[in-house]
């Protein structure tokens, strides 16, 4: 890859103190930042370096913090119904028809959809995992996959702990672009001894434990009625929150909980249309913030959304917000901004992604601002607000992932679009019908 110099009219770092530099240079060695910085104050460099101008925008990729993206395949399946029903009459039955390479097929799809939107990162919970990794290994996007765990499947008898410690063993590469963690579906589906038993896995690989917590108000009656408390003080007297956790939807939480969280230093994927869509209730976002949880974005399935295009949680995720709130002045662009890149980063466990500076790894996205969502800009807040709500993710051209470019122009240069199209739209009839 060598050394490479890309100057832009702005670079939005999405680091710890929101810098945005107009114009702006990023350089690069080797696929990792070596300086970002405003254009007047760029070190000299000599002709070994490559520079692109790209103009435009350059910003770090997304990072979709909890989803199930091999859904693409029963994506639109059970339009309507509540989580359970959902579940039950419509994506398992499907799911249970999946083979191996359906799920790479989907997946490859769903990768496809999120680089094209500037989403450089997903955080999987999703069986067939195998089939995952590989369609990331081809697409070129950075995956963190946490092999799911359900009691249909997984219950008494089966050594699910050690297939995912062998499939660890194998795949978690913290320098490459794919991390193994650990994903129990949740403590009502697994029940609460069994969550714990794979916490304390997660924590022996000193990986991520990724779990669905919270989600809706009626799941876990029966486990809170037994003990006596709420679902999430349970687990944390299980001692399931020792280690890294990642908890994805976190709706159903009181005051106590979110202390709980913010103590035990669980991050949340916050997931406000996948919770809006299936009716499951508004997570406290500004709650969580002033507690200290860190919170990123999720899209959840494409089932439950329907799509994968985090820029859409960027700016519902605010807009609930604040209409929760009756509070315009809650989650500004910058905040939500944060949270859909450096926040999703951290809940995921990436420290190298995430924001544009000095030692991470280049997953970078350009945005065209030739366009009448970025008009007028008659100060530099302005254009930060455009690219929270005007619809950014149709204006992204150019992603580039661990310093390889993985699209230009708007077009995905690792997949084909034209078959990986066809397969899903075939492979999903064979689901539907049984
Ligand atoms: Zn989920």
């Amino acid at each position: 890859m060598g050394n490479r110099r890309f100057t832009a009219d702005v670079v939005v770092t999405c680091d710890a103190d929101d810098s945005v530099f107009a114009p702006g240079v990023v350089d690069t060695v080797d696929g990792r930042i070596a300086w970002a910085g405003p254009a007047s104050s760029a070190p000299v460099v000599d002709d070994t370096v490559t520079v692109e101008d790209v103009g435009g925008l350059l910003m770090p990729g997304l990072v979709n913090a909890h989803c199930h993206t091999p859904m693409t395949l029963v994506r639109g399946s059970g339009d309507g119904l509540p989580l359970q029903r959902w579940l039950a009459e419509a994506m398992w039955p499907r799911e249970g028809r999946m083979t191996p390479e359906d799920a790479w097929w989907g997946m490859t799809l769903g990768s496809a959809e999120m680089l094209l939107a500037g989403v450089t990162t997903s955080c999987e919970m999703y069986l067939f995992e195998e089939a995952v990794v590989d369609a990331v290994r081809e697409s070129g996007a950075r995956l963190v996959m946490t092999p799911g765990v359900v009691s249909a499947l997984h219950s008494s008898g089966s050594d699910r702990a050690g297939e995912i410690s062998d499939f660890f063993s194998r795949n978690h590469d913290p320098a490459g672009r794919i991390t193994v963690g650990i994903a129990p579906h949740s403590a009502y589906d697994l029940g609460v001894e069994a969550v714990a038993e794979l916490a304390d896995l997660a924590r022996s690989l000193d990986t991520l434990l990724h779990i669905h917590l919270a989600e809706t108000r009626e799941e876990s009656t029966e486990l809170e009625d037994a003990y006596g408390h709420s679902i999430t003080r349970i687990l944390h007297d299980h001692g399931v929150f020792g280690g890294r956790v990642l908890a994805a939807h976190c709706v159903w939480l009181d005051t106590d909980d979110i202390e709980l969280l913010a103590d035990d230093g669980v991050a949340v994927a916050h997931c406000p249309v996948s919770n809006m869509k299936l009716g499951s209730g508004i997570a406290p976002l500004v709650a969580m913030g002033e507690a200290g949880v860190t919170v990123g974005y999720g899209t959840d399935g494409p089932a439950s959304n329907d799509s994968l295009d985090l820029w859409e949680e960027v700016k519902v995720a605010a807009l609930l917000a604040k209409v929760h709130a009756l509070d315009s002045t809650v989650v500004s662009a910058v905040e939500t901004l944060a949270m859909a890149t450096r926040h999703s980063a951290a809940a995921v466990g990436l420290d190298d992604t995430g924001c544009l500076k000095p030692g991470n790894t280049l997953d970078m996205i350009r945005i065209d601002l030739d366009h009448a969502t970025f008009v007028p800009i008659t100060e530099p807040d302005e254009l930060l607000a455009h690219l929270a709500w005007s619809g950014s993710s149709r204006r992204v051209t150019d992603v580039w992932v661990a310093g390889e470019k993985v699209v230009a122009d708007g077009e995905v240069l690792t997949i084909d679009m034209e078959r990986t199209l066809a397969e899903v739209g075939e492979r999903a009839l064979r689901l539907a019908r049984g």
